[in-house]
């Protein structure tokens, strides 16, 4: 890479610093081995931050994260700060980098390694071999939609409603996204509503469709959302790419995660019209084993391999640093959440070190 790029590093509470310091260390490692270029600078976010800076989100943060190219972020949360009010949550700092960066489209691969086949709770025939990837719109739908609220009725009854509302932009630059990333993979994208009950899936479709005619070479379909649900789970392999609506994508997202067996690998990434992206692993703080070395910094590594991919546009090395962590698995190493009763298990530190050299090699 001729221009360096910048990453803001944003460790976060719990295992977040433990499993992003491995992250970071093959980021340093591909600058020096293979002239990546890419300059780490650090922040708080979450409860590390309000403890710091009295706010989950630091106007200093925010700066760090808008100025640089991608985000790497680690986990927020944590039992120390569930008491404060809403706006001073950790999780508050992750709902606002998403708006104010404006990360609308929300990538999670769910690709099941050879190596942790007995991880899943399905057959192994029916998940072996298994690299889907759900494209969820992040900004908008009912999450966001207004009116929204719980009203009080004249008899005193209470009613809650909320607004599921998409505008024909919002669908078609998802969409967008979603086409573009089947034309990297299979060229298989099936669009998930539910068309027959509500007219805002009515709307997606239609614009999905038109978007799809610049797309000849990916091929199109279209599935309902319970059948996708059930289809997920009886087949999985028939999908490539899924791309769906915020709680369409919220649901089958953690669905789709659960087939690999474990949390402690997947990573994700949200980003913007531009590439511009926050890569972070699935899983959150897990206070339960924090500060021990047993976190496993899989998907946080594997988050790097889609910042590579998605913003710098470097897919050779996302390859060898997926390549990397699958070496490292192949020789045995295992933390203690994808090891089974034979195996040999490794902590944080030295997970990351087993990956460091397969990427050396
Ligand atoms: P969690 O993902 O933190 O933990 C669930 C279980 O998975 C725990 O048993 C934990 O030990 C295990 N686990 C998670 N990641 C692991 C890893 N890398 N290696 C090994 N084991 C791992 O979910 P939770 O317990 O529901 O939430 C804990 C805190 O994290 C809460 O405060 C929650 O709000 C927050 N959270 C944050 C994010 C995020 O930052 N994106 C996401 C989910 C939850």
């Amino acid at each position: 890479m001729s221009k360096q790029g910048l990453v803001a590093i944003l460790p976060g509470d719990g295992i977040g610093p433990e499993v992003v310091a491995q992250a970071v260390r093959v980021i340093e490692s591909l600058n020096q081995q293979a002239g990546l270029g890419l300059v780490c600078e650090a922040a708080p976010v979450g409860g590390a931050a309000y403890d710091l800076h009295g706010h989950p989100l630091p106007p200093a943060t925010l700066e760090l994260a808008r100025r640089a190219d991608a985000i790497l972020l680690g986990a927020v949360g944590g039992p120390a700060w569930e008491a404060l009010p809403r706006e001073h949550r950790p999780e508050r700092a992750l709902l606002s980098l998403r708006s104010e960066l404006n990360l609308f489209a929300n990538l999670r691969p769910a690709i099941l390694f050879p190596e942790l086949v007995g991880a899943s709770t399905l057959k192994p025939e029916v998940v072996s071999g298994l690299n889907l990837m759900i494209v969820r719109e992040l900004t908008g739908g009912i999450y966001f939609g207004q009116p929204r609220g719980i009203r009080i009725e004249a008899d005193g009854t209470r009613t809650g409603f909320n607004t599921m509302v998409y505008h024909e932009s919002e669908i078609r630059r998802i969409a967008e996204s979603a086409f573009q990333i089947a034309r990297l993979r299979d060229r298989r994208l099936c669009s998930v509503e539910k068309a027959n009950v509500l007219e805002v899936s009515e709307l997606w479709r239609e614009i999905v469709i038109e978007v799809g005619r610049q797309y000849p070479d990916v091929q199109l379909s279209h599935m309902y959302i319970d059948n996708a649900s059930m289809q997920l789970i009886k087949a999985p392999k028939q999908f490539d790419v899924i791309v769906t609506s915020n709680l369409f994508g919220d649901i089958l997202s953690d669905a789709a995660s659960m087939l690999t067996g474990s949390i402690g690998m997947l990573p994700s990434a949200s980003l913007d019209a531009a590439g511009k992206g926050m890569y972070e692993p699935v899983h959150g703080s897990a206070p339960d084993i924090a500060g021990g070395d047993m976190a496993n910094p899989l998907a946080t590594i594997l988050s790097v391999a889609m910042m590579l991919r998605s913003t710098f546009g470097q897919g050779g090395l996302a390859d060898r640093v997926e390549q990397a962590v699958r070496m490292a698995l192949a020789e045995g190493y295992r933390t203690r959440d994808i090891a089974g009763s034979q195996d040999r298990v490794v902590g944080t530190a030295a997970m990351g070190d087993a990956v460091l050299a397969a990427l050396a090699r």
